[in-house]
């Protein structure tokens, strides 16, 4: 059995038309000769409307409330989508997470997906029809409905693939496919014809929305040939694959996030356990920390800052400046208005003189760096949020990423003709 999974995101489904437009869609893909298992979204802003509705009701909605009201958004969209199949002649199924066998752990409005259960999925392939699958959803062992974060569809779709031994998974989106930079931001930036999935999870971290992060972890560890395609116009879209099967480049793309923001702790004591507290205090608040520098100590005292994301910033700092006595730190410093830009590329590390020709390129336009992290396909720097935009295009323009030619080294997977 030949298993497309496509995956149609709100928009893609948003109207009676559009849903058409997917059915044709979906039709055609089988006509391929492929059995193909479906994932939708909500209709539009449906979950947007769902969430304004409950604290129309309720100023702090029980999550387990929350996760019963969003599922209900897939569900219309399955149904529909079922429907405008089989007026087209095609035996089609709608199928909720439960049915489908989705199994998450319990965690609400953020569960994952622990395992699939795809015989009831498979059986219907089998018998020849299109399984839709409600997006975003599962069910936790013990029956409760369960949603996996903003976006989580894409996921679905992931490890729907994954459990099916699918030839790709294609997700169906608003834009064409993934861009060496955000082109509302640079206009000169271009659409990549592929991307490893390692450089994929750190554009998705640094900001980049075309996919949900967990999609992508999912398909780099079932391999999964993972495509992004405008629902839209015919146009070839972005496949996200093994490294190794892509021709070497230096840096793939660009990003700038904007909801970013710095704490210091100034003047801090250098000594073993100062690091533990702070970052278990922030870690059992459930404050994620994207960056921790720690500067050279002199005379005893040291100097923590730290990047976490901007709607954390007063929660953070009001933990911190309850530590800062029983740490004997001078004091607490905040910044609301910064900005990270990075470069991404899986030679970022291996190259030299990636680095400094980034900070040559923000020297050159007086863009001064407050912090500098770096990993094996990255580097990013800190920058104060009003030269942000003009960052980005500095090192845009420095590495040519709009000249950006990448080609396959291997057979092209699967993907919409
Ligand atoms: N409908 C959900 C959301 O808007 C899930 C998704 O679209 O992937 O976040
Ligand atoms: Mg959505």
């Amino acid at each position: 059995m030949r298993v497309i999974v496509q995956k149609y995101g709100g928009t893609s489904v948003g109207t009676p038309e559009r849903i058409r437009a997917v059915a044709e869609r979906v039709r055609r893909t089988r006509d391929r000769g492929r059995q193909v298992a479906v994932v939708v979204s909500a209709m539009g802003q449906t979950t947007d409307d769902l969430l304004r509705l409950a604290h129309q009701v309720s100023d702090q909605p029980p999550q387990r409330e929350l996760d019963m009201l969003l599922s209900t958004g897939e569900q219309v969209s399955i149904a529909l989508l079922a429907m405008a199949l089989e007026a087209l002649g095609v035996p089609a199924i709608s199928l909720t997470g439960l049915q489908s066998g989705i199994i998450t752990d319990d965690h609400h409005s953020g569960a994952r997906i622990r395992s699939i259960k795809k015989e009831r999925v498979e059986r219907h392939l089998r018998d020849g029809r299109v399984a839709i699958v409600a997006g975003f959803q599962g069910v936790s062992n013990g029956y409760e409905i369960t949603t996996l974060g903003r976006g989580g569809s894409d996921t679905t779709a992931a490890a729907l693939a994954a459990a099916l031994g699918a030839e790709a998974c294609e997700i169906f989106t608003d834009v064409p496919g993934v861009f060496t930079a955000d082109p509302r931001i640079v206009p000169r930036a271009t659409k990549l014809d592929c991307i490893s999935y390692e450089e994929m999870l750190e554009l998705a971290g640094a900001g980049a929305q075309v996919l949900h992060p967990r999609s992508v972890e999912v398909a780099k560890n079932y391999r999964v040939p993972l495509w992004v395609l405008s629902g839209f116009e015919e146009r070839s879209g972005t496949l996200v694959w093994e490294a190794k099967k892509l021709e070497k480049v230096v840096v793939t793309g660009a990003t700038l996030n904007k909801g970013i923001a710095k704490v210091a702790i100034c003047g801090v004591p250098d000594r073993p356990g100062v690091a533990a507290r702070v970052f278990g205090a922030l870690a059992r608040e459930g404050i994620n920390v994207r960056l921790i520098i720690q500067s050279v100590g002199q005379e005893k005292v040291t100097d923590i800052s730290l990047v976490i994301g901007r709607s954390f910033l007063k929660q953070a700092v009001k933990i911190l400046e309850g530590l800062r006595a029983g740490l004997k730190a001078r004091e607490i410093q905040s910044d609301g208005s910064v900005a990270e830009v990075s470069i991404v590329g899986s030679g970022v590390a291996g190259t030299a003189g990636v680095a400094s020709r980034m900070f040559r390129a923000l020297a050159r336009r007086r863009i001064n760096i407050q912090l500098i992290s770096s990993s094996e396909i990255r580097i990013a720097c800190i920058v104060d949020a009003a030269s942000g935009e003009r960052a980005l295009r500095a090192v845009h323009d420095e590495f040519q990423l709009y000249r950006l030619r990448r080609r396959l080294v291997a057979a092209r997977p699967e993907a919409r003709a």
